[in-house]
C-alpha cells in the first residue's frame, strides 16, 4: 500500500497550493521539489550571503480573496510595496514606473510620459475588462471556461473583441493598437511586453500572449455594495 494518496511534483507556489488543499482535504500528501528551496519562480533566496533576491517574480498581481482567505494570506503580515516595478530606458528616457495603485501609477503617466499615455494606459485597463470575465481573473474553485463560455461574457462588442484579441492576439497587437509610438512610449511598451514574456515565456508577438496581458492589467470589478460581482457568477450563453 502506498504512503501516500497524492504526489505533487514541484513545490512552486502552484505546487504547494495543491499541496495545501489536498492535505487538507484529508489526502495524505508529498510535495516533491528538485531545489533546495521552495517558491519556484515566486521564490526569494539568498543567493550571495547577506543578499536576497527574487528568483523572478517581483510584481504581486490582486489574487481572488477567496483563495486569499482559503490559504490564509489574508492573516499574515504584508509589506504593501508603493512601486512593483520600475522600467528604465535604454536612452536615458523617462522610467515608466510601475505604482501599485493605479491612480498614483496614472498620476506619474501624467507627469512624465504624458496625457497620451495616461489615456493609453486607460483604454488598456478598460479593454482588460471582458478578458477579465472571460478569464474568470478572479474566481476561484470553477472550472476553467470553454472557448463559447468565455465569448458569452462580453457585455458588448468591444468586450468580444477584446476577448476575441485575448485568445488569438499578442501583446504587442495590443500595444500597437493603444501605444503605437515605438520611440516615445518606448519604456512603457517594453513594461508592457514585459508582462506577456513573463507569464508565457514566449516572446510578446506570440498568439495568445494577449491574454497575459489581460490577465495582469484585469482590476475586480465592483458592484453597487462594493463587493467584488466578477468570479461571482459564472457568464451566461
Ligand atoms: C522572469 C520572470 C518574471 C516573473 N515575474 C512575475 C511577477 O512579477 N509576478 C507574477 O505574478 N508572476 C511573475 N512571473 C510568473 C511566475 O513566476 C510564474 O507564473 C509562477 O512562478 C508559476 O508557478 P508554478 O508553481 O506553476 O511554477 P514554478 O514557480 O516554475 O515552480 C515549479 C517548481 O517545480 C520544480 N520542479 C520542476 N520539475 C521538477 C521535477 N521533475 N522534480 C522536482 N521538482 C521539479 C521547480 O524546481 C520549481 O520549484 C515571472 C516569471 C518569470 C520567468
Amino acid at each position: 500500500m502506498s504512503d501516500y494518496d497524492a504526489i505533487i511534483v514541484g513545490a512552486g507556489h502552484n505546487g504547494l497550493t495543491a499541496a495545501v488543499v489536498l492535505q487538507r482535504a484529508g489526502l495524505r500528501t508529498l510535495c516533491l521539489e528538485a531545489n533546495t528551496y521552495s517558491g519556484g519562480m515566486s521564490a526569494t533566496v539568498e543567493l550571495i550571503d547577506g543578499f536576497k533576491y527574487e528568483i523572478a517574480g517581483s510584481v504581486r498581481f490582486p489574487t481572488a480573496p477567496k483563495i486569499n482567505s482559503e490559504l490564509g494570506l489574508d492573516t499574515l503580515p504584508t509589506i504593501e510595496s508603493e512601486i512593483m516595478s520600475v522600467n528604465l530606458g535604454e536612452h536615458g528616457e523617462e522610467a515608466m514606473i510601475f505604482h501599485s495603485d493605479p491612480m498614483a501609477m496614472m498620476t506619474h503617466l501624467n507627469e512624465k510620459h504624458g496625457m497620451e499615455a495616461v489615456m493609453a494606459m486607460a483604454n488598456l485597463y478598460a479593454w482588460s475588462v471582458g478578458p477579465g470575465k472571460a478569464l474568470g481573473r478572479f474566481d476561484a474553485l470553477a472550472l476553467p471556461k470553454t472557448i463559447d463560455e468565455m465569448y458569452a461574457c462580453a457585455d458588448n462588442e468591444d468586450e468580444r473583441r477584446a476577448i476575441h484579441e485575448m485568445l488569438f492576439g499578442s501583446a504587442m497587437d495590443v500595444v500597437d493598437r493603444f501605444l503605437p509610438d515605438k520611440e516615445k512610449h518606448a519604456v512603457i511598451r517594453g513594461m508592457l511586453a514585459f508582462l506577456a514574456v513573463n507569464s508565457t515565456y514566449r516572446g510578446p508577438y506570440t498568439p495568445g500572449s494577449a491574454t497575459c496581458l489581460a490577465f495582469a492589467m484585469a482590476m475586480p470589478q465592483r458592484g453597487p455594495d462594493d463587493h467584488q460581482t466578477q468570479g461571482r457568477h459564472r457568464c451566461a450563453g
